[in-house]
């Protein structure tokens, strides 16, 4: 080891699903939508004045919060914006995660959670899902620098009740409760209005699923105007100008067309339910998910080995090896009707041929 290699700050880092190039494959690892964005997000892309690139963009996001603040009848003070929810949650790590007590999260949950809390030196403790993969409130009653989750928790589509948050956030007070709603708009209901009656909850939620916009990274947290700031203060302090002004059009198109966007979840949302019946029928065996993936395994099929079969036939899930009780489990995003009409169609024929 070289001497300047002493003071490095070695991290081991986040694992991101697999983005292949091949063409004609069926993409179904990472959580994305498989319908495009707004049709008035192309619209800003095809009249974008690029002269507006020679200014930095408003670190604020305004035009973005704004809608946001419109959207879910909040004031504008009450909303941060960041470079997809990753750089909001990573900013939430270093703002509130500053105690020598442990930050409490779920030991089968978002595998970032983990590799910030490693990154920023903050003590953790991950505590044990049930053995239906439930989030047990009553765990999260004890001593603690912060507790984060997310509802619907990943990679299970679990769900949890909203008086079951309510009762994780009133026996914490003292620290910050962050709900991690990734995948709220295809089921669930969200903690916002917590937010009003609490002082002490984040709600984070982002544009990169039920939005059609991974590839713009678009996140945002909701909380009271203290937290905002304090939010703010820390992300001027680190980079101020993160979000692009393209992006912050292209948002702010995304967020004014609700029509599109019920619609557009609507249809994963009657997508996951035909699925969830095909893959029951076929002997998966999965926690209810509310989500826009199932996390199922099979009892006859090994994970690894019905993760490769599928990957010959160019279908692309994603499997998490660790810990060991979810070894045989596939996390399958929910695609297009066309998708998982095939994907049903591989997995009949191959089950059957595992039988003889
Ligand atoms: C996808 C996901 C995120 C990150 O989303 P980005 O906005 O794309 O950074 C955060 N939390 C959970 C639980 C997710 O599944």
């Amino acid at each position: 080891m070289k001497d300047w290699e002493k003071n490095v700050r070695t991290v081991v880092p986040y694992v991101p699903g697999e983005q292949p190039k091949e063409k004609n494959i069926m993409k179904l690892n990472t959580n994305e939508n498989p319908y495009p964005p707004a049709p008035g997000v192309a619209e800003v892309l095809e009249t974008f004045d690029a002269d507006r690139l020679r200014l930095y963009p408003d670190p604020l996001a305004a035009d973005l919060t704004d809608a946001l603040a419109d959207f879910y009848h909040v004031d504008r003070n009450q909303v941060f914006a960041g470079v997809g929810s990753d750089d909001v949650l990573a900013m939430i790590f270093l703002t509130f995660f500053n105690s020598r007590k442990p930050v409490l999260f779920p030991d089968i949950t978002y595998s970032f959670y983990d590799v910030w809390a490693e990154m920023l030196r903050i003590p953790y403790e991950q505590i044990p899902l049930d053995h239906d993969f439930f989030i047990i409130p009553e765990d999260y009653k004890k001593e603690n620098g912060g507790i984060i989750f997310p509802n619907p928790n990943a990679p299970t589509g679990r769900l949890m009740e909203l008086s079951q948050i309510e009762e994780i956030i009133q026996a914490n007070p003292g620290v910050m409760v962050v709900v991690d709603e990734a995948y709220i708009d295809f089921g669930g209901v969200s903690a916002l209005p917590l937010v009003d009656r609490y002082d002490n909850v984040i709600v984070v939620q982002t544009f990169s699923k039920s939005r059609s916009m991974a590839g713009s990274r678009i996140g945002y947290a909701i909380s009271n105007p203290c937290v905002i700031k304090y939010l703010n203060d820390v992300k001027y302090s680190f980079n101020s100008y993160t979000m692009d002004s393209v992006t912050i059009a292209l948002g702010v198109a995304a967020v004014k067309d609700k029509e599109y966007f019920e619609k557009t979840v609507q249809k994963i949302i009657q997508t996951r339910e035909w699925t969830k019946e095909q893959l029951r029928a076929l002997g998966f065996l999965f926690a209810d998910s509310q989500s826009n993936f199932i996390f199922a395994r099979h009892p006859k099929v090994p994970g690894p080995q019905l993760f490769q079969a599928l990957k010959e036939e160019k279908i692309f899930v994603r499997r998490f090896g660790k810990p060991e009780r979810i070894a045989d489990y596939l996390r399958i995003t929910i695609g297009t009707d066309e998708q998982m009409q095939k994907l049903v169609k591989f997995l009949k024929t191959y089950l059957m041929e595992q039988e003889t």
